[in-house]
C-alpha cells in the first residue's frame, strides 16, 4: 500500500499515510485533527532534478561538437 506526505497548514506538521491509491486524493486530518492539509509529492527523486533547475533546459553538450569526437577519431 503506498504512503502518502501530506502537511497540516493549521500547525505545520507533516505526516505520512498509508492508504489505497484509490483514496489518494482524500482529505486527511493531521495528527493534530486539524482538517487543513495538503497532500505533498511522494516523490522520490525530487532533490536532484528540482534543485538542479532541469526545467529551463539544460545545455547538453551536442555529439560531435568538438572535443575528441568531432574529427570522427572514435569512429
Ligand atoms: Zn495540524
Amino acid at each position: 500500500m503506498p504512503r502518502y506526505d501530506f502537511r497540516c497548514r493549521s500547525c505545520g506538521a507533516t505526516f505520512e499515510l498509508s492508504r489505497p491509491m484509490a483514496q489518494a486524493n482524500d482529505p486527511a486530518a493531521c495528527p493534530q485533527g486539524h482538517q487543513d492539509t495538503v497532500k505533498l509529492l511522494s516523490t522520490v527523486a525530487v532533490t536532484g532534478a528540482a534543485a538542479g533547475g532541469a526545467a529551463g533546459g539544460a545545455p547538453r553538450q551536442a555529439p560531435g561538437g568538438g572535443g575528441c569526437c568531432g574529427g570522427g577519431c572514435c569512429g
